[in-house]
């Protein structure tokens, strides 16, 4: 299966567990920027000492920093065949970051879903998540942020996508299997 995806959605909406799922049941990697930031900040990499404030506040990592990150996670041997992006693009240049990295390996993106989320749906399972897992940028006042900085720089990559064909809508709430299911059957006619 050669599907190329982008996972869209606000924080809180559910990507990173509908991305694990998606990745298995296609057999593509599962690429989360925010994951691998969050690894490099436990291993205090240079990459890590460069995001952590960002991420701390709420705010996005400067593209320039994003983009290399993905440029060399995306040449490596298990997304030559397909991917599942969380996370990124979230900023127009991003896009068009993206866009030369697959046109570079003459490809392109199969489609991209966006999960739709109710924010104070979203607020309330990151404030669970918090509780849970203790991650920094999960207390309210951050994610709050982190819900405003979506919708003012990423919520409008929605509209990009549309305007290629490539995008497919996807309401987020509900139970997890259910979500699964809506995503994998709105894809099913854009997977060959
Ligand atoms: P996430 O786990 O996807 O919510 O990402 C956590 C944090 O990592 C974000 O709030 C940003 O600070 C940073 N981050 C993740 N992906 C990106 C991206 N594509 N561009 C800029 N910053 C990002």
């Amino acid at each position: 299966m050669s599907a190329r995806l982008v996972l869209l959605g606000p924080p809180g909406a559910g990507k990173g567990t509908q991305a694990a799922r998606i990745s298995e049941r296609l057999g593509v990697p599962a690429i989360s920027t925010g994951d691998i930031f969050r690894a490099n900040v436990a291993e205090q990499t240079e990459l890590g000492r460069r995001a952590q404030r960002y991420m701390d506040a709420g705010e996005y990592v400067p593209d320039e920093v994003t983009n290399a990150m993905v440029a060399g996670r995306l040449a490596a041997d298990d997304a030559a065949d397909g991917f599942l992006l969380d996370g990124y693009p979230r900023t127009p240049d991003q896009v068009r970051q993206l866009d030369g990295m697959l046109e570079s390996a003459g490809t392109g993106l199969t489609a991209v879903v966006e999960i739709t989320a109710d924010v104070e749906e979203a607020v309330a399972r990151m404030l669970k998540r918090a509780a849970e897992q203790g991650r920094a940028d999960d207390n309210e006042a951050v994610i709050r942020r982190r819900l405003e900085v979506y919708a003012e720089q990423t919520a409008p990559l929605a509209a990009t996508y549309a305007d290629r064909g490539l995008l497919v809508r996807v309401d987020g709430m509900g139970a997890i299997d259910a979500v699964t299911d809506r995503i994998m059957a709105a894809l099913a006619p854009r997977l060959h």
